[in-house]
């Protein structure tokens, strides 16, 4: 077990690796430590198995953090395109599937080898299942530093990397380590909190959609500054998809979400237009051109609306039955919780750190690099570019 390391960066993730490969081709001695027994475990269950790396539409308004500003200079400085070059340099095949987001034609594991190339490539050392006890910086004249102890031995390094990212998905490792040892050198944590995350409902709503889970469809999902245009799933325990994930990280508790059913469609008017190609239709046969015929049912029900033909309803009655269904207020009970979410919002509070280098300005030679970091991206590969660009400036300096 390595006794000293120019760089100890503790997280075998997809930052701590990256950090890894590029301070290592700075002819850095680099050793990284993870506590789980194997490397890269999220990038290996990521975008169902065939990792959403990167989004080529990547920019700083995909991401949220209390410090809106801090996420731009590394983001500027290793782009989407320069991991797409990494991949390709790789030989690594992959696809677009849809807004821009880039996807492994194989499997999840093409990236972890990537980086694992790069890290032998770099002369990187690399141990698996090391508990990491306690944290000491080197204090007195002229020295800087750091003495960590483990349970596989004490390591002395100049700089140490902090990459173990945030809390989603415990039974893969996820910890609050990161943030015990931001605390331990007086750092300011945002709070944390599940994001990227299935709604539950309370038990009546499921009641009323007990026979949808597994039914989707376009919706517009809205609620405090969020708008997404994606695709809406019922569930056993209540609503998921792109949209209700994306959606998820702008809600706080008690807040309703406004869905958009028909986005893109004006149902007051579009059915009265129905009514005059269509008077003798019913208005459950004539909404089955939008939606299938569950959803239809859920919606009228929903509303307490019964179906007759287009034309016993008046102009007045028409605006009314579709305002009502165009628009789905509802507020969730909760989430399903750190267990399923993709990400955490919150974490290191980015005003005490470096933009450019990702060093802490509380301790020098310390580094928080990737999701640790109060820097949250969309669904859609942002959170994989945040991880490899925040790692990539860590790299250069650390
Ligand atoms: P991680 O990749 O989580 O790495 C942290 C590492 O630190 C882990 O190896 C962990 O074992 C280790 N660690 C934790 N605590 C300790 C400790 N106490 N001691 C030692 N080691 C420790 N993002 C996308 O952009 N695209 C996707 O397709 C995508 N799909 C996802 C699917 C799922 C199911 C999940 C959960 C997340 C997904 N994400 C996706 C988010 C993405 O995986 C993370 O944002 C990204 O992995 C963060 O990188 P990181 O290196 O900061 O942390």
């Amino acid at each position: 077990f390595p006794a000293q390391a120019d760089v100890l960066i503790i997280g075998a993730g997809a930052a701590g690796l990256m950090c890894a490969a590029v301070a290592g081709k700075r002819g850095r001695s680099v050793l990284v430590l993870d506590h789980a027994n194997k490397v890269g475990k999220k990038i290996l269950m990521s975008g169902g198995g065939r990792c959403n790396f990167t989004n080529l539409y990547t920019a700083p308004d995909n991401f949220y953090s209390e410090n809106p500003h801090f996420c731009k200079s590394a983001l500027a400085r290793y782009t989407q395109w320069d991991f797409i070059a990494l991949v390709e340099k790789h030989g690594i095949p992959y696809h677009e599937k849809t807004l821009g987001q880039l996807f492994c034609d194989n499997k999840s594991r093409d990236i972890v080898d990537l980086l694992l190339a790069e890290c032998r490539e770099a002369k990187v050392q690399i141990r698996t299942r090391c508990e990491i006890q306690r944290i000491e910086p080197i204090a007195g004249e002229g020295k800087k530093g750091f003495e960590v102890h483990t349970a596989l031995g004490r390591v002395v390094c100049e700089s140490l990397v902090i990459a173990t990212g945030g809390l989603s998905i415990p039974t893969m490792g996820a910890t609050g380590f990161g943030y015990e040892v931001a605390r331990q050198f007086g750092h300011n944590i945002i709070p944390t909190r599940a994001a990227l995350v299935p709604f539950t409902l309370n038990k009546r709503a499921l009641a009323r959609q007990q026979e949808l889970p597994g039914t989707s469809l376009a919706v517009n999902a809205s609620c405090d500054q969020g708008h997404f245009h994606e695709q809406m799933l019922f569930t056993h325990k209540g609503l998921s998809g792109p949209a209700v994930l994306q959606i998820s990280s702008y809600w706080r508790e008690g807040k309703p979400v406004e869905f958009d059913l028909a986005p893109g469609v004006d149902l007051p008017e579009w059915l009265s237009e129905q009514r005059g190609k269509k008077p003798e239709s019913f208005l459950h046969t004539v909404l089955a051109e939008i939606w299938s015929k569950k959803l239809v049912q859920f919606f009228l029900q929903r509303n307490g609306l019964e179906s007759k033909p287009l034309k016993q309803y008046s102009d007045n009655a028409l605006q009314d039955v579709g305002a009502k269904l165009q628009t789905w207020t509802l507020v969730p009970e909760g989430t399903e919780g750190y267990r399923t979410a993709e990400v955490t919002l919150g974490g290191v509070d980015t005003n005490e750190v470096s933009s450019r280098s990702m060093e802490s300005q509380k301790q020098s030679g310390l580094y928080f690099i990737g999701e640790v970091l109060d820097v949250t991206g969309w669904l859609g590969g942002f959170n994989f570019q945040w991880a490899w660009a925040s790692a990539h400036a860590a790299g250069g300096e650390a």
